[in-house]
Formats: structure tokens, sequence, C-alpha cells
């Protein structure tokens, strides 16, 4: 049977998530429970949800075959060739869907589309190893590095995280490695999380990061899904505070690149 995959947005001429100008395909599904998630559309199974936008309801998620996202993602392959970018899969988490992911990034590869994916890396290792072949770039989250607040607050296991990390970071000849910090008020930001993530990269030889400052960019998605949304109140982080994160990278000779922040 031919495989499908469940695509919740795509988001055309994006220049973050990746190199050049990108086309970012959404999938379903995602099994971590952030508090500040900014797609919470895409939590949990891979399977459509309803949601109720302005008093009308609406079906958030749409079945693909490889061969009509192709359709779709060929639509802009002159802004890939002008600027060397390419296609992202982003989530929810790919590695829900990591066999369709795997034949959609064949294909992308076997046309010269530059191949990104962006993921949390908690999933079984062979998902992911099954998945690099085809990917060029990987950006990869790094969010609570203590094994029991990390497990406590978005249902992650860091040590499967660190896993996967080192395994992608294995294939550097091929893909490019790319850590992104999500900079969350209260989870992420506390000096001990940041110096553990600092250091960890160390070990691995990165020199190289993202940040991405908390925002309040999904709040209203919370109303639709008529779930509650616990960071409502949080205050989004000064620019001195981004600037001092910066730093504590810089200081230990990483390159550092805040997305968001031009
Ligand atoms: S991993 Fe991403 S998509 Fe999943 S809950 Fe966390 S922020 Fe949301």
């Amino acid at each position: 049977m031919e495989i499908h995959g469940l695509v919740f947005n795509i988001q055309r001429y994006s220049i973050h998530d990746g190199a050049g100008i990108r086309t970012i395909v959404f999938l379903k599904g995602c099994p971590l429970a952030c508090p500040w998630c900014a797609n919470p559309e895409s939590r949990k199974e891979v399977a459509p949800i309803v949601w109720n936008k302005n008093g009308k309801s609406e079906t958030i998620g749409t079945w693909y075959s490889v061969e009509e996202l192709t359709k779709e993602i060929l639509k802009d392959e002159i802004f890939f060739r002008a600027s060397g970018g390419g296609v992202t899969l982003s989530g929810g988490e790919v590695l829900m869907q990591s066999e369709f992911a795997k034949e959609f990034l064949s294909e992308m590869k076997s046309l010269g589309i530059h191949t990104a994916i962006e993921t949390t890396g908690c999933f079984p290792k062979d998902r992911l190893a099954n998945l690099l072949p085809y990917v060029e770039q990987l950006l990869f989250d790094l969010k609570i590095f203590d094994k029991a607040l990390s497990k406590k607050v978005i249902g992650s296991d860091i040590q499967l995280i660190k896993e996967n990390f080192e395994l992608a970071n294995s294939f550097n000849e091929t893909v490019e490695l790319l850590p992104r910090i999500p900079l969350i008020p209260e989870y992420t930001t506390s000096q001990e999380n940041l110096l553990s993530i600092r250091n960890y990269l160390i070990e691995q030889k990165i020199n190289e990061l993202h940040l991405l400052p908390f925002h309040q960019y999904g709040s209203s998605k919370y109303e639709y899904l008529g779930w509650e949304y616990k960071m409502k109140d949080t205050k989004l982080l000064e620019t001195a505070e981004i600037q001092a994160i910066k730093e504590l990278f810089e200081k230990a000779n990483f390159t550092v690149n805040i997305e968001g922040l031009g």
C-alpha cells in the first residue's frame, strides 16, 4: 500500500529552519508535552484534530502521498535553486512519521533538492539512523538536560536524546548537525541547564548553535483547541537576557545565531 504522511501546515519562503529559502512541511504527531509549544495542534497521535476557530469547526491535518507532497514542493523549486535552500520537515516530531519522512526525503534528494529535518531526537535510534542517509541538515532541539526535570516537564528521556544526538554527530561527513536551544523562562534558561548543554556540546566538538527565544505566537491556538495554555502570563525575555545567554556560549568559542531577532 502506498505510504501517506499527515501534514498540518506547509509554510513557504521561510528563511529560518535551514539554509537559504525553504519550504517547511509540518508533520502531525508529537509524544512530548512542552508547556511552551507553539504548535499544540501537532501534538499527540498521528491523526487529524478538530479545533474551533472564530466559531467555525476546522479539521487540521491533510494526508499526502509522496507524489502529492513532491508536487507541492516543486512549486518552490526556483527559490531553492536561487538561494541554496530546500525543504525542511518539521513538526510535531518528524520521527513519529519516520517511514513517510524517509520516502519523501529520498525523493527530494533524487531531485537534487536540499533536505533538512527538525527533531527533538526523542525516538528509538533505528528511526533516526534510517532517516540520516537522506538528510543534509539536522536541526536538533536541546531543551532540558536534567534527567528528572526533562521527564517531568516535557515527558522526554534525555539519555535517549543524547544517544540520538551522538548518532547524528557520527554522520558528520554528510549531515550538518545544528543544535538549537529554545530559551524558555523558568524551564531552559537556568545557568545550570545552559552550562550542562554547553559542556555537552564541547564534548561533542560542536561549535555552532542557534538560540530560539520564547514567543507567544501559538497562544490563540490553545483557545481554538479548548486546551489550557499554562504559559499565557509568561513574559518574553529581555534583549539583555538573550544577549547574556549568547555571550555564555560565545565565551566558549561558539558561533551563536539568535533566530527571530534578525
Ligand atoms: S517537541 Fe515541539 S511540537 Fe512537540 S510538544 Fe514540544 S514544542 Fe510542541
